[in-house]
């Protein structure tokens, strides 16, 4: 059964030091260790320590391999959106990731899918980046659940929408800079508990603000099965019944009515979640995701699904025919 992973992040193994070269902030630069791997250096501190399966393309296909999943849908890691950064730099860096990325898809075709990233702080030289992302070969783009803490409801980025919906561009939401992160870094909450959050927050920005009313063939999946947004729905929805002049103000459809009509992946980490997740969704709608090569992921590719209990039909779904969907794309180009 062809498998396609679609949540997985990726970085070149060596970049610019941007910080230097630009002169100001705190951009992610690799530092390599003796044993092989890199520390992501943020400014001068260090942010995260990642192995070769993070830039190493022959190493993750041979992981994939190793759970019978053949393709990988990569982008960047959010760390790296810069959406904080000057334009002309965040474009820079943007072009930067997204070259990288398209070379490794023209390699190796049938085993890498590649999401852009581009320059959300400034809609215009977004909607250019995401342009030329499409011409070298990306078939989406993913962004942040917030952009410099505004959410994505916000008038500002509409046009941006408008042009992925016109060029048959996908979206991938992922959480980044998580709300209350200065006040809960203890026990790793902005990842247990900002994230989810983050990600409702992404949803109920696009539906509430009209965003996927007004543009239907918007091809948009959510991170992390949604976050806490399928979960919470009932609250949701009891709220924009209970307080319409609070909720229901640019938007009068029931948030209900949007379920199913977007994506979600499957990065559940429990079966029972993430049936009750395609019971809401539908199986076309629940996409396999892993956030390789991160240790909150999944890092048996969907293996709790393979030993489930669900049908052959739905598992098919999820392994591949779901992502065929969201991205508009052939299996046969993969077989
Ligand atoms: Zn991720």
């Amino acid at each position: 059964m062809l498998k396609i992973d679609m949540h997985s992040h990726i970085l070149p193994k060596t970049m610019p030091n941007w910080t230097k070269k630009f002169g100001y902030g705190n951009f992610i630069h690799l530092e390599a260790n003796q044993d092989g791997s890199a520390n992501m250096m943020q400014g001068g501190q260090f942010f995260r320590r990642i192995a070769e399966n993070c830039w190493d393309e022959k190493i993750r296909i041979q992981e994939y391999q190793q759970f019978e999943t053949q393709v990988q849908v990569v982008c960047t890691i959010p760390v790296m959106f810069s959406y904080w950064a000057q334009t002309k730099d965040a474009v820079e860096l943007s072009r930067f990731l997204n070259d990288h990325i398209a070379e490794l898809v023209s390699r190796f075709p049938k085993n890498y899918i590649g999401l852009a990233t581009v320059p959300m702080q400034d809609t215009e030289a977004a909607i250019l980046e995401l342009e030329r992302a499409k011409a070298i070969g990306h078939v989406g783009i993913q962004i942040g659940s917030n952009i410099n803490d505004e959410n994505l409801s916000e008038d500002k980025f509409y046009p941006f929408f408008e042009a992925c919906a016109k060029l048959d561009m996908a979206i991938m939401i992922h959480p980044w800079q998580m709300m209350g992160f200065e006040s809960m870094k203890k026990y790793w909450l902005p990842w247990l508990v900002g994230m989810p959050a983050e990600t409702s927050r992404a949803a109920c920005s696009l539906i509430f603000g009209g965003v996927l009313e007004r543009l239907p063939n918007l091809r948009v999946c959510f991170s992390h099965a949604g976050g806490s947004f399928l979960p919470t729905l009932g609250r949701i929805e009891h709220g924009f019944n209970k307080r319409p002049d609070l909720v229901a103000i640019d938007n009068q459809n029931n948030p209900r009515n949007y379920v199913g009509k977007f994506w979600v992946d499957c990065i559940t980490h429990d079966i029972e979640a993430l049936k009750y997740i395609i019971n809401m969704q539908g199986s076309r709608k629940v996409c396999l995701g892993s956030d390789y090569p991160f240790p909150l992921g999944d890092l048996e590719i969907g293996k709790f699904i393979e030993e489930s209990d669900l049908s052959i039909e739905i598992k098919e779904d999820i392994f591949c025919n779901a992502t065929l969907e969201w991205l508009a794309l052939e299996k046969t180009t993969f077989q």
